[in-house]
């Protein structure tokens, strides 16, 4: 199909649209599963499900294996949430090749449900409706509409229950052996992640319904909380057997990692592995296992988790560390073939900059090899080391860059502030 028959000099496109994106709303999952096929009509038809993206090519190693979902709302909004980026339903329509444009696929929408949108070719216009069943569809849309915020305030209820519930009664603060054994396994530093103080990351036994197994497994639960107001959102379980191995090694299970759904859809999310106690400089990092190998070589200063790249590349100082925060680092995961982590740390660093913080994007530097930062503090053994001498250990691996404050409306100390991340050149 052609678009170029509707291009007119009087058509107002913008209203077009506008007038589309009105009549579609609340119809999303309808016309995404009319529209889309595979695992884009199965996530349509599974809000909060995660499922394959169907391309793989945006992705690195993972794939896009179990990246993509939608929300709770996407009746309402027909956005596709994954690493690779947020698309909509007109997007994926498009991408995946069926329609040409954007604007094609809306005009096939339109006639497929008689949505009353004007169309500048006359040939193309839905069958008119009489005023009756116009105004019964806008009745049913409303319904459609007012039922799903019911549910979804429902569910909302539910799920704050089911989490505080596993936060709670399922996992504790002291290190169960299984997570010790795990922990190990990974290198990952145990005094950092199993510290009293550290209030987000927590130990237990819990459900895990993979593809084969369904049992009750030890695992290490985090919460991940708001990134603005650090109000907790949800809990990421990471599943391992009794003897630390994780799940997808022991048993081979595409997950050994289980989000619970983000009550009230919040993003960007984060989990605070250390707090920022009086110091002024926070280390973010996409993941919780590289950025707690990160801080376990570094012993200053807040350490965070931002789940992904998307999270990070939004990344969002809390409201309450806002006075405090002079610098933040932003530890990049080293995607070789999207270099997606890089993108995302370049991203955060040229918005917080303006925001008046120094920002310093540290990039795995290990010869030629594609390696993470949990994998190189792993394989130079750095946590064996005293930890004075860890952080300039690991700084000896990173390719570094720095964005100077932007804005000059923070307020600067009078006296001489001291770098808490003096890099060694
Ligand atoms: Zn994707």
């Amino acid at each position: 199909m052609s678009t170029g028959k509707y291009f007119s000099k009087t058509f107002d496109f913008n209203k077009f649209w506008s007038d589309f994106n009105s009549a579609a709303c609340g119809m999303w999952d309808e016309i995404a599963i009319k529209l889309l096929g595979g695992t884009a009509r199965e996530a349509a038809q599974h809000p909060n499900k995660v499922v394959d993206c169907p391309f793989p090519a945006a992705h690195g190693e993972s794939k896009g294996i179990k990246k993509m979902r939608v929300k709770a709302s996407f009746a309402g909004d027909g956005m596709y949430f994954c690493s690779c980026g947020h698309k909509s339903v007109l997007d994926m329509a498009v991408e995946s090749g069926q329609f040409r444009t954007k604007f094609d696929a809306a005009v096939e929408v339109i006639n497929a449900f008689k949505l009353n949108v004007k169309l500048p070719a006359t040939k193309m216009k839905p069958k008119g409706l009489t005023k009756e069943e116009e105004a019964e569809r806008e009745a049913a849309r409303q319904a459609k509409i007012r039922e799903r915020e019911k549910a979804e305030a429902e569910s909302h209820v539910k799920w704050h229950g089911f989490i505080k519930n596993l936060w709670e009664r399922d996992l504790h603060k002291g290190l169960t052996r299984p997570a010790e054994l795990y922990l190990k396994r990974r290198s990952l530093p145990v005094e950092l992640i199993a510290n009293p103080a550290a209030e987000d990351v927590r130990f237990g036994v819990s459900q895990f319904r993979g593809e084969t197994l369904k049992q009750r497994m030890p695992l290490m639960g985090t919460l991940l909380r708001c990134q603005k107001t650090l109000k907790p959102v949800a809990v990421q379980r990471t599943f391992f057997t009794e003897s630390g191995v994780r799940l997808k090694h022991a048993f081979g299970e595409m997950n050994d990692k289980m989000c619970t759904k983000i009550l009230g859809s919040v993003w960007p999310v984060c989990t605070v592995v250390r707090k920022l106690l009086d110091h002024d400089t926070v280390h973010v990092g996409e993941g919780f296992e590289t950025i707690a190998a990160v801080g376990g070589c570094i012993a200053d200063g807040a350490v965070v988790s931002t789940m992904n790249d998307d999270g990070l590349a939004q990344y969002t100082v809390p409201s309450i560390w806002e006075d405090r925060v002079n610098t933040i680092c932003l530890w990049a995961d080293h995607d070789l073939e999207s270099q997606a982590g890089y993108h995302a740390a370049l991203k955060a660093a040229m918005r917080l900059q303006t925001e008046g913080y120094k920002v310093v994007v540290l990039y795995p530097n290990y010869g030629t090899e594609s390696v993470d930062w949990q994998a190189i503090v792993q394989k130079e053994g750095l946590l064996n080391l005293p930890m004075e001498l860890r952080k300039k250990a690991l700084l000896k691996f990173a390719s570094i860059t720095i964005f100077e404050p932007l804005a000059i409306n923070r307020e600067e100390d009078d006296h001489d502030k001291q770098d808490h991340f003096s890099i060694a050149v």
